[in-house]
C-alpha cells in the first residue's frame, strides 16, 4: 500500500509544549476499519487527496508518515467542578498545513484508550460518531465556527453502552484543541513556567498580533473572550444548544468544539435542555451567555498569576476585561437579533421590539426558526402565535421599521438540523442505510438555500421535543 497518495503531510508543534502536556500514544488497532463517511470537499480544502486506504489510515491502523500521535493532557471544571481529564480517547495525529497555510490538527476520536482514559474503554460509538459528522457540518454550512469531520470509520467491533454497539472512529479537524481546560490543567497542576509556555504557544499559533502587544496575556484573555461572545451570539441565532459546555469543551481557537448532547431547539423557549444529564439546566439554551462568561472567568483565575507581577493588579486587570463581558454581550445579540428581523434603521432603545417578540414566542410555543422565515417570506403560519392579537399588534410595529429582507436572510437559516431528522438518519444509518444521512446531509449543506414548502414549514407537533433526550 502506497503511503503516498493521501498527501498528509503532518508536523507537530504540539510536542514542543512541555512534556506535561501530552502523552505519546498510538492508537489501538481495530479489528476491521470500514469507511461509513468520507468528506471529499474537506479534504481538498486540507490538500489531501486519498485514493485508496481511507479506512486503513484514518482508523489509525496504519499510521500516516510523519504523524507523532499523542493525547493531549488538560483539566477542566465540569459542572462547576474542577476534575483532571485529558484526552480519554482521542489522539492527535498531527497538523495538517493547508494549501493556503492554515494549521489544523488532525485527530482520532474513539481510537483507543490513553494514559487519561481512566474507566472509560477508549471507544466511540457509531450512533455518536454519526452525530458529531452530522453536526458539527451543518455548523459548519450555517457559517458557525467549528471543528469540522473528515471521516466516520466503522470499527468492526462492539462498544458497550448498556448494550452492544456498533464502533467507530471519527476525524476530527480543529484549528486546535486547546482549551480552557488546558490553562486550568498548567495553572493547577503544573508550574508557572509551564504555564507561560502554554501562553507563548497559543499566541503564536492562534494569535500572533498579540506578540507585540503592551500585555500578551491580557490581550489573550480579552482576545478568547472577544471570540466566544460571537461565537454563542451565532449558537443563539440558529437555536443551537451545546449541552456540556464545561470549561474542557470551551475552545480556545473559538470553534464549537465537542458535540455530545448537542441539539437544536424547536419551539422557542430559553429553558430548552436536551442533555440527560444536565438536570439542573445549567447548559440550557438562555443560560449559554452566564455560563460562556463563567468559563472566561475560569480562564482569568488560569492567567491570573501571568497577567502582572503583583496579584493585586492582575485581578484588576483581569478583571476589567471580564466587566466588559455582558455590554459587549448584549451589544452584539441585539445586533444579531436587529438582523434576523431585518432592522438596520434601529437604536439600542428598540430593543424592546425584539424582547417582546421573543416573549410572544415563548408564550405561543412558537418554532424559532419557523417564526423566522415567515417573518421573512411576510407570510401568516396557521399556529397560536401567528393568529394571536398581541403577535399581530407586534407585527404592524415592526412593519413600521420597513424590514429589510434581503438584509434578514443571511441571519435566518431556512432549514436547521431538526431532532427528528437527525434521529431517523441516524437510525437508518446504524442499520446500513446510509440513505436518509446522505439526503439530510445535503439539504444541511445549504441551510440558506431553497427548500421544498414542506421541508421549511414542517408542522412542528408541540411534542416534538418533549422527552427528547441526548447523550455525552
Ligand atoms: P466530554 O464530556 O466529551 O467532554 O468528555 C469528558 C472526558 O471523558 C474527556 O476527558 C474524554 O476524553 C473522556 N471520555 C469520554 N468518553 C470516553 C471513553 N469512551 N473512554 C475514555 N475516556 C472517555
Ligand atoms: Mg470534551
Ligand atoms: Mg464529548
Amino acid at each position: 500500500m502506497p503511503t503516498t497518495d493521501h498527501k498528509f503531510h503532518l508536523e507537530n508543534t504540539y510536542k514542543n509544549l512541555p512534556a506535561s502536556f501530552y502523552s505519546f500514544q498510538s492508537p489501538v488497532p481495530v479489528a476491521a476499519p470500514k469507511t461509513v463517511l468520507y468528506n471529499e470537499k474537506l479534504a481538498d480544502t486540507l490538500g489531501l487527496n486519498f485514493q485508496t486506504s481511507i479506512a486503513e489510515y484514518l482508523s489509525g491502523n496504519q499510521l500516516i508518515a510523519g504523524a507523532q500521535p499523542l493525547a493531549q493532557a488538560y483539566a477542566g471544571h465540569q459542572f462547576g467542578h474542577f476534575t483532571m481529564l485529558g484526552d480519554g480517547r482521542a489522539i492527535l495525529l498531527g497538523e495538517q498545513v493547508t494549501p493556503d497555510q492554515k494549521r489544523v490538527d488532525i485527530q482520532l476520536k474513539g481510537a483507543g484508550r490513553t494514559p487519561y482514559s481512566r474507566q472509560g474503554d477508549g471507544r466511540a460509538t457509531l450512533y455518536s460518531m454519526l452525530r458529531e459528522y452530522l453536526i458539527s457540518e451543518a455548523m459548519h454550512h450555517l457559517g458557525i465556527p467549528t471543528t469540522r469531520s473528515l471521516a466516520v470509520v466503522a470499527t468492526g467491533e462492539k462498544v458497550f453502552r448498556g448494550e452492544h454497539h456498533d464502533g467507530a472512529i471519527l476525524t476530527r479537524v480543529a484549528g486546535s484543541h486547546l482549551r480552557v481546560g488546558t490553562f486550568e490543567y498548567a495553572r493547577n497542576v503544573r508550574t508557572l513556567e509551564e504555564l507561560q509556555a502554554l501562553i507563548d504557544y497559543t499566541i503564536d499559533r492562534h494569535y500572533p498580533d498579540l506578540k507585540n502587544a503592551e500585555n500578551p496575556t491580557l490581550g489573550l484573555l480579552e482576545t478568547v473572550m472577544d471570540q466566544q461572545i460571537d461565537l454563542i451570539v451565532d449558537w443563539m441565532r440558529v437555536g443551537f444548544i451545546h449541552g456540556v459546555m464545561n470549561t474542557d469543551n470551551m475552545s480556545i481557537a473559538g470553534e464549537t468544539i465537542d458535540y455530545g448532547p448537542c441539539a437544536f431547539m424547536n419551539a422557542y423557549d430559553p429553558k430548552t435542555v436536551f442533555s440527560s444529564i444536565d438536570t439542573q439546566g445549567r447548559y440550557a439554551y438562555g443560560n449559554q451567555p452566564n455560563i460562556a462568561l463563567w468559563n472566561i472567568v475560569a480562564f482569568a483565575n488560569a492567567l491570573l498569576p501571568l497577567i502582572a507581577d503583583d496579584e493585586d493588579q492582575s485581578i484588576e486587570k483581569a478583571q476589567k476585561v471580564i466587566d466588559g463581558f455582558k455590554a459587549k454581550f448584549s451589544q452584539k445579540w441585539t445586533q444579531m437579533m436587529f438582523g434576523k428581523l431585518g432592522l438596520r434603521q434601529v437604536e439600542d432603545k428598540d430593543k424592546s421590539l425584539v424582547d417582546r417578540l421573543l416573549a410572544l414566542m415563548e408564550k405561543y410555543k412558537a418554532d424559532y426558526t419557523q417564526t423566522f422565515l415567515a417573518l421573512h417570506e411576510d407570510r401568516d403560519l396557521d399556529t397560536p402565535l401567528f393568529q394571536a392579537e398581541d403577535f399581530k399588534q407586534w407585527k404592524e410595529d415592526w412593519h413600521r421599521f420597513s424590514p429589510d429582507k434581503s438584509w434578514m436572510k443571511k441571519y435566518n437559516p431556512n432549514i436547521i438540523p431538526r431532532n427528528h431528522w437527525v434521529e431517523n438518519a441516524l437510525n437508518s444509518a446504524v442499520e446500513g442505510d446510509m440513505q436518509p444521512f446522505n439526503e439530510l446531509m445535503e439539504r444541511l449543506s445549504q441551510p440558506y438555500g431553497e427548500h421544498p414548502e414542506g421541508v421549511r414549514f414542517e408542522v412542528m407537533d408541540g411534542g416534538i421535543d418533549s422527552g427528547y433526550q441526548t447523550f455525552c
